[in-house]
């Protein structure tokens, strides 16, 4: 894996030079330098699935909740984004979609909400059997592990309650503090600044951070971005970091390129019409041609997002469990989102 070195310059290795032991007189113009410099690696086939979402597609495969769940296939190799809520959503609904999670090595848990990380003890136990990797690591940014102190002294970090269970079972988290290259052109965010006023969270709760207790902005909200041909693709959970930083971290990190589709939660059920509208000319000023708005996005919030981007139905849609989004098609939403 490759660690993020920032500011979307790509480490070059550069060549040995002899010195010769006498300067040469100085050329009237620099010397044309031949460099070689590492293209990050592109993603050319890409297909994003959704697992566990509010709403169900079509009659008779998979149901819904209050949850969030994707496979994401890249060149070859598959990914799990987060396990849904109820422990045996993701498994159910994956296999009445026909899709088997077994072979699938690797989750990548947005963020330590229980409606991300509910599956994920049932899908490495269920799933060890026939493959002893399949889920066997689980990526994520170091705030998930802070302590979420109920009122009553309980402990309300959901991922904290799977974690012991998990690793029991042979699971093992990498916790990944800046931006990581997963596999070719697959990236993790890490935590996601926040230079935009994107509130994301309820601002109610407590988090126990190595400097003490301090508001839960759910500071390990973290996101994948996936380098394609045609742009960028970003996959959200919940979007608590705000949809407009992560997708400007997600630029800093692959030379700003455009962002040709965002998938996921966003976190604007809620959001006001100000909000939305600055939401929408934000993603229209990165390129976004394709919103698959899933989970807490909000079925209002989506279809407002389409007028506000100026796109056309088949590019926006609200996101059920089995609808896709596929690089060079677009979105297929299932019967219900069309
Ligand atoms: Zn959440
Ligand atoms: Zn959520």
């Amino acid at each position: 894996m490759r660690p993020f070195r920032g500011g979307g310059a790509w480490r070059a290795a550069l060549p040995l030079v002899a010195v010769a032991y006498a300067p040469p007189p100085a050329p009237p113009h620099p010397p044309a330098a031949t460099v070689a410099v590492r293209a990050p690696a592109v993603v050319s086939r890409l297909k994003v699935t959704v697992l566990s979402t509010m709403l169900a597609g079509d009659p008779g495969r998979g149901i819904g909740e209050w949850g969030f769940a994707a496979l994401i296939e890249a060149d070859g190799d598959r990914l799990l984004v987060d396990t849904g809520a109820r422990p045996e959503t993701v498994l159910r609904n994956a296999r009445e979609l026909g899709i088997d999670l077994a072979g699938v090595e690797h989750v990548i848990l947005t963020h330590g909400h229980g409606d991300h990380v509910g599956g994920l003890v049932t899908l490495r136990t269920a799933l060890r059997a026939r493959d002893p990797r399949a889920l066997a690591v689980a990526h994520v940014a170091p705030p998930i592990f802070w302590s979420r102190p109920g009122t009553d002294g309980s402990e309300q970090n959901a991922l904290l309650r799977e974690r012991g269970a998990y690793e029991a079972a042979g699971g093992r988290f990498v916790a990944h503090a800046a931006a990581t290259e997963l596999r070719p052109g697959v990236w993790f965010t890490g935590p996601v600044p926040r230079p935009n006023a994107e509130r994301n969270w309820s601002g109610l709760r407590v988090v126990r951070s190595p400097d003490g207790d301090v508001e839960d902005q759910v500071q390990e909200d973290a996101s994948i971005v996936v380098n394609t041909r045609e742009g960028l693709v970003v996959i959200t959970g919940c979007g608590h970091a705000g949809v407009v930083n992560i997708l400007t971290k997600a630029q800093d990190m692959l030379g700003g390129r455009p962002v040709h589709a965002v998938l996921g939660g966003l976190h604007l059920f809620t959001a006001t019409d100000s909000a939305l509208a600055w939401t929408g000319r934000e993603l229209r000023a990165r390129g976004v041609a394709y919103l698959l708005g899933v989970h807490c996005t909000g079925i209002e919030a989506t279809h407002r997002l389409r007028g506000l981007l100026g796109l056309p139905r088949a590019a926006v849609a609200t996101g059920a469990v089995g609808s896709s989004f596929t690089l060079g098609e677009g979105i297929d939403p299932l019967a219900l989102g069309r």
